[in-house]
């Protein structure tokens, strides 16, 4: 089974062509998880707060203690989980029914990018490359070259504050996004409709800016923890626990170690072998598979 007999035109969608990707073609429909109501959580964080005022009322301190801690944790755990929902609406796997995955690539462009896009090719795999806004701005001819070669460019900040961005304000995360996202769609030709957290962690100040700029929030389903293991043999092993028709891979790119390029190298003879076929999700026909999102 080939690449090319997998593959399948993904219809176009009144509006995708302002959020269309790299190559071209719009984000389905049912896969797009662009924010409605970014600021929900200026209601829900006061009335839980109330309600916990009415357990501590009722009951004393036994009870509202316990209830205070337990809605506080509730506010702050889901910000270090990515594929959390509290926050922001998020996609973390496709609704493929085939042996097909997305590979997601984060942290470029780097010294990695050319090597990793002939290792794509000659595996006739597509991935999307979710790029760090100034990082491409040092390096606009890989970009141009991710996207002459048919794959994908998602927004990942401007600046990858990796520390931080969990803590960042409303100021800060719209300035992430939002400049991320015209340097990257000044240099593929279209701006991203994908959107990576940084670290995969999103806080209340991530929605507004995605809602702003259409774009929708990407988790995972398998990862291989390529950025900090060194060993390709055991990534590819956590990543094959995780394979699935539909899974979000992540990977990485420029990582420290300097193995990135053989990490990947070992994943996609191992998807051959497996017979699995790398796709984007713009062309799943997912439109016949899942019902259209509100
Ligand atoms: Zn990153």
């Amino acid at each position: 089974m080939s690449a090319r007999e997998t593959l399948q035109d993904a219809p176009r969608h009144a509006g995708a062509a302002a959020d269309a990707a790299g190559d071209g073609r719009g984000a389905p429909a049912a896969l797009r998880r662009v924010p409605r109501f970014p600021h929900a959580w200026c209601l829900w964080v006061p009335l839980s707060q109330l309600a916990v005022l009415a357990v501590w009322l009722a009951w004393g301190w036994r009870a509202g203690l316990p209830a205070l801690l337990a809605s506080h944790a509730l506010c702050v755990v889901p910000v270090f989980l990515p594929r959390a929902r509290l926050y922001a609406p998020v996609l973390s796997r496709l609704p493929a029914r085939g042996r097909q995955v997305w590979l997601t690539i984060d942290d470029g462009p780097s010294d990695d990018t050319g090597p990793i896009l002939d290792l794509l090719d000659r595996h006739g795999a597509k991935a999307t490359f979710f790029l760090v806004g100034e990082r491409a701005a040092a390096r606009p001819a890989l970009v141009a070259e991710i996207v002459r070669r048919g794959h994908g460019v998602g927004n990942h900040s401007q600046t990858h504050p990796q520390a931080w961005f969990w803590a960042l304000g409303p100021r800060r995360m719209r300035a992430e996004v939002a400049q991320a996202q015209a340097v990257l769609g000044a240099l593929a030709g279209r701006p991203p409709h994908w959107f990576r957290s940084v670290v995969g962690m999103t806080n209340p100040f991530v929605a507004a800016p995605l809602r702003a700029a259409g774009l929708t929030r990407v988790a995972w389903s398998a990862r291989g923890f390529d950025a900090v293991r060194e060993d390709p043999g055991a990534m590819v092993a956590a990543i094959e626990r995780d394979l699935a028709p539909g899974a979000i891979v992540l990977l990485h790119e420029g990582a420290r170690h300097g193995r990135s390029v053989e990490m990947i190298a070992a994943l996609l003879a191992r998807l051959d072998a497996l017979g699995y076929t790398a796709v984007l999700p713009e062309t799943l026909d997912v439109e016949r598979t899942v019902p259209a999102a509100p």
